[in-house]
């Protein structure tokens, strides 16, 4: 077998030639039984964007889904084993536990997810809730990629061959920890993904906007405020259904597509496993949107899955607007005091500029700014930077503070120039990609956003590599 240490690198999208990709489209779950290795997995897929959203939110324990890159195309890949915690519970019923939560992570990939990457353990071989896992998951109709997982030591006997008894056709075999053939195995999961949505690439003429938020935070209550009627409320079995219905909004200045207003009607229900379908909604209603309007509860104040959330917003490009609901349950203290609001808009710092709006879907209080603050991040997202603005701009940044060397080499960027994508890129033509530091591509991002703001948008900067004779011809 030929074996390449693929760590998941950004190749370029054809055509394009700028190294802009599309907005994130599919979602892909890593299913399979405790200690197989799919966080390992998750964590080198989708690794590198994340993990600076992460280190700018102090967000490092606990990610269950991100974005991924490969061969151009951008996805969104979920851990399931982190989505049910009866997967982890250590007691007498540890055992019962474990199978339930297995089984029931399955469910909920075939549910929600368009491709399922299944997980085991080549050392340990084929155990009868791998079996069972496999047969849920052949029953669902999903495309199914079989991953032998652990095949980095030759000193260990494989156990390759019993992976075919699942039914489930040619396993990958890679080694999460080291990289080995994991570019295989994205190989194998991208022509599985359906292709990516062709509205999603090309601006829309109505504001599409996803309402997300925990449970109980008072998104269907905003929902029925901003649509301006009492809805009847529709409750389907959870996962049963793909009625990713939209609510049109027809307003003066342009019209509203409220994303997948079905998801976000399931309401009510504390369930973890009702929770967890609608988080993967959630996901791909973000998938379909411009900006995702992320409803947070006032009376509970934020939680790391508030957070969470606007990190994947960050990460799919997608522009975001912080609800803070039920307003009214503060007290009338706590509701004057400016430090409340900044509180909250500190925490969601990583998207500088993100509008908070203090509101209350019950009363009515300021739910008419939601729709006016998510068109302006909207505009601030489709805002083109002129590439001599762009350049005069970096020049002067680097002249007011030039990069440090670095093993005896400096940074050089040659020009610069805003890529034709949905979310703001910034393409850098430097001399060395690797010459330009986290500090230093923060340092150039705080400069463009001081003069164009961007507000409650990611923006993106990528290095490019050119020679100063390529630069001087072009
Ligand atoms: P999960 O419970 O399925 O999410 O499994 P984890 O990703 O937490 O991994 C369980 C253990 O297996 C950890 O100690 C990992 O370091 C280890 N592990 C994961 N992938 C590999 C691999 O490819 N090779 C080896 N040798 N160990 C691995
Ligand atoms: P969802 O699960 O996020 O869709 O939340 P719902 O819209 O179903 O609201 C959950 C509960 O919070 C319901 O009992 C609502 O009446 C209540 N609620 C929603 N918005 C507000 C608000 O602004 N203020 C108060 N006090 N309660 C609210």
């Amino acid at each position: 077998m030929a074996r390449s240490a693929a760590a998941p690198v950004r190749r370029r999208r054809r055509g394009t030639g700028d190294g802009a990709l599309g907005p994130p489209s599919g979602i892909v779950a890593i299913v399979g039984r405790p200690n197989v290795g799919k966080s390992t997995l998750f964590n080198r897929i989708s690794g590198q964007r994340r993990a600076i959203v992460d280190e700018m939110a102090g967000l490092t324990r606990d990610r269950l889904y991100g974005i991924a890159e490969w061969r151009g195309r951008r996805f969104t890949v979920v851990d399931t084993a982190g989505l049910d915690p009866r997967g982890s519970t250590r007691d007498d019923a540890e055992h019962v536990a474990l199978v339930r939560g297995t089984q029931q992570q399955a469910r909920l990939a075939i549910a929600e997810a368009d491709v399922i990457c299944l997980m085991v353990d080549v050392r340990s071989g084929i155990t009868a809730l791998d079996e069972e896992v496999a047969g849920i998951l052949r029953a669902g109709g999903k495309p199914i990629v079989l991953a032998g997982n652990k095949a980095d030591s030759p000193v260990d006997p494989y156990f390759a061959h019993e992976l075919y008894r699942l039914g489930l056709g040619e396993p990958v075999l890679v080694s999460a920890l080291t990289g080995i053939d994991t570019g295989d195995l994205l190989d194998r999961i991208v022509d599985e993904l359906p292709p990516p949505d062709p509205e999603a690439e090309v601006p829309a003429s109505a504001l599409r906007l996803a309402i997300v938020g925990r449970p109980n935070v008072g998104k269907s209550s905003l929902l029925n405020a901003l649509a301006g009627e009492e809805r009847a409320l529709v409750s389907p079995l959870p996962g049963t259904t793909r009625d990713a219905v939209d609510t049109w909004l027809d307003r003066p200045e342009g019209a509203v597509q409220l994303v997948d207003t079905a998801g976000i009607r399931r309401r009510g229900v504390i369930d973890t496993d009702v929770e967890h379908y609608s988080l993967l909604r959630a996901l791909r209603a973000m998938e379909r949107s411009d900006v995702a309007v992320l409803v947070v509860d006032a009376s509970t104040g934020i939680v790391a899955q508030d957070r969470h959330v606007a990190g994947y917003a960050a990460d799919a490009g997608k522009g975001l607007v912080v609800v803070v609901n039920k307003w009214d349950l503060l007290d009338f203290e706590t509701r004057a005091a400016p430090a409340t609001l900044k509180t909250v808009a500190a925490a969601f710092a990583f998207v500088p500029g993100v509008p908070v709006i203090a509101g209350s879907a019950l009363d009515g209080r300021n739910v008419s700014k939601v729709i006016a603050a998510a068109r302006g991040v909207a505009e601030a997202r489709s805002t083109r930077v002129p590439t001599p603005v762009l350049n005069d701009l970096l020049r002067r940044a680097l002249e007011d503070r030039p990069p440090r060397l670095h093993k005896g080499r400096r940074l050089k960027l040659f020009y610069a120039a805003q890529a034709q994508a949905a979310s703001p890129t910034v393409v850098l033509f430097v001399n060395d990609p690797e010459l330009l530091h986290f500090s230093y591509r923060r340092y150039l991002e705080h400069r463009i956003r001081a003069v164009f703001a961007f507000n409650g948008v990611p923006l993106q900067l990528v290095a490019r590599r050119r020679s100063a004779q390529q630069a001087a011809a072009s």
